[in-house]
């Protein structure tokens, strides 16, 4: 029996778009300083500046995982940021209105991506990971799962990839069989 692929929930900004980083040093690591107008972004509102590394793309897809974006650009994402990177459209988180004042101090997405998920094995990467979303993933969570942070300052480096690829491969996956998004 082949073993369906574990679920990477992916956050944009932060991850892929080191909104921190300093402009000159990610277009020496060869980002692409990017203008956007996603939903939200429509004139007269000035255009949303994004740097994202084409290179990225497949990289992401070698992983071992089956990629599905968990991100406040939503399906903009599929418009906006999968051409750049070379992915092909990917399914979506969709969220309910955030929580920003949760009582356990859970990030807004942390109860969603666990309900996803539904007891399947999921990595996350984003830039707002706390050990409060570890925790709280942990304790409701029936499956393995690796939240992962990104310094929104530095974007993925070589090591996260490295995490990404071992932690994937520890889960067992690699098949292609099964592993339809069955996601909200
Ligand atoms: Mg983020």
């Amino acid at each position: 029996m082949t073993v369906p692929r574990p679920i990477l929930f992916l956050d944009v900004d932060g991850p892929l778009n080191p909104w921190r980083a300093d402009q000159e040093r990610t277009e020496r690591a060869g980002y692409r300083t990017l203008t956007m107008r996603p939903t939200g972004w429509e004139l007269p509102a000035p255009p949303l500046l994004v740097r994202l590394d084409p290179r990225h793309g497949p990289l992401l897809l070698g992983l071992g995982f089956r990629l599905v974006w968990a991100t406040t650009w939503k399906a903009d994402a599929n418009t906006w940021i999968a051409p750049v990177l070379g992915l092909p459209d990917l399914p979506d988180v969709e969220w309910p209105l955030p929580d920003l004042d949760d009582p356990e101090e859970v990030h807004w997405k942390t109860r969603r991506l666990v309900d996803v998920a539904a007891g399947r094995p999921f990595a996350w990467v984003d830039d707002q990971i706390s050990a409060h979303d570890r925790d709280w993933v942990a304790l409701h969570h029936a499956g393995r799962a690796l939240l992962h942070r990104v310094d929104p300052a530095l974007g993925l480096l070589p090591d996260d990839f490295g995490t990404l690829r071992e932690w994937a491969a520890d889960q067992g996956g690699g098949g292609q069989a099964d592993d339809r998004w069955r996601g909200g």
